[in-house]
């Protein structure tokens, strides 16, 4: 992976370099460390969080999510909550290994609608921290994992907010785990 950050700063376009480097190199290398850091978290819940016990993904009694990948299920569906999380890892990865999403040959443009893909798998991966935040944070403390998550959570959404990934809708089921993130200055 450092290889690749080095190759995109080796290259010499001014335009490129201007508008997009700065943004895909920090998000695209960090997208990559956030999945893993998100799929380790969530792999000790796996035996918690079932489909009979959380049926729907959900982030408290007000939020509802349904999948959707643009792709294949273009109509959101109505699935639970490890079935969710299943089809995020699965599509992040494959966006993730997707050479004409992560061009690593020179001369091979970066796809228009990268900005939009890395963001949507960062609002994504935000739907796990507030699915397991809401419906297994006692189970998280009990494994005494509680410090871990937070220091996750807190660089995710320090990394997310610098640089404005995820649309502030979005954040409103951790608003306030958040606001006691991030001091106003
Ligand atoms: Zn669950």
């Amino acid at each position: 992976m450092f290889q690749y950050i080095f190759f995109l700063i080796s290259r010499s376009l001014p335009d490129f370099f201007e508008t997009c480097c700065l943004y895909i190199i920090v998000g695209s290398f960090s997208a990559v460390d956030f999945f893993n850091q998100v799929n380790l978290l969530y792999s000790t819940l796996t035996e918690f969080c079932t489909a009979e016990n959380c049926p729907t993904m959900t982030a408290g009694p007000k939020y509802e999510y349904r999948w959707a990948d643009g792709g294949q299920i273009k109509k959101p569906i109505k699935v639970s909550a490890p079935k969710y999380v299943d089809y995020l890892m699965d599509w992040i990865e494959s966006q993730l290994d997707d050479q004409s999403f992560f061009p690593q040959k020179l001369g091979v443009p970066f796809p228009p609608n990268f900005k939009e893909v890395v963001k949507t798998i960062f609002k994504k991966l935000f739907r796990v921290y507030a699915h397991v935040y809401h419906s297994h944070f006692q189970k998280i403390v009990s494994l005494k994992e509680e410090a871990h998550l937070n220091t996750c959570f807190k660089h995710f959404i320090l990394f997310t907010s610098e640089f404005g990934v995820i649309d502030k809708k979005e954040l409103a089921p951790l608003q306030d785990l958040i606001d006691s993130i991030i001091v106003p200055s």
